[in-house]
């Protein structure tokens, strides 16, 4: 069930059980290494994810666990989260305010269809 409270006001565990429960990546089938772009370079690791992000760009949660990756950078600074590659979310972290609760997640990625799958501006997903 959809809640009505931005991601930032959700605890862990929320935020956990949404992404669990719900997680596109989980039935996917791709191969885990698609999920880990080797570039640094921020267009080059999302053309090598591009059918990890393309996963994302359909995933309900992906708000739910672009928040995770930025609360939990010890793990959430690997691999694709939220349809973002690591080094598009480490920008994302440096841009936060300071305790990050007047960020809108969903401000920041755009709305689900955005950008379109294939366009080749497709960002980025955490949960495999
Ligand atoms: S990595 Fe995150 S946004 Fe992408 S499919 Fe998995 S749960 Fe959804």
């Amino acid at each position: 069930m959809a809640s009505s409270l931005p991601v930032q006001a959700l605890t862990d565990d929320a935020l956990w059980a949404r992404v669990a429960g719900q997680a596109r990546c989980a039935d996917s089938g791709l191969d885990p290494d698609q999920w880990y772009p080797v570039s640094i370079e921020p267009a080059r690791a999302r053309h090598e994810a591009a059918a990890a992000i393309a996963v994302c760009a359909r995933c309900p949660v992906r708000a739910q666990c672009l928040e995770l990756s930025l609360r939990h950078w010890d793990i959430g600074r690997h691999g694709v989260w939220g349809g973002l590659v690591a080094t598009d979310r480490a920008d994302l972290r440096r841009r936060r305010p300071a305790g990050h609760r007047g960020t809108a997640i969903s401000a920041m990625i755009g709305p689900p269809s955005w950008p379109p799958v294939g366009s080749g501006l497709v960002r980025g997903g955490g949960v495999r």
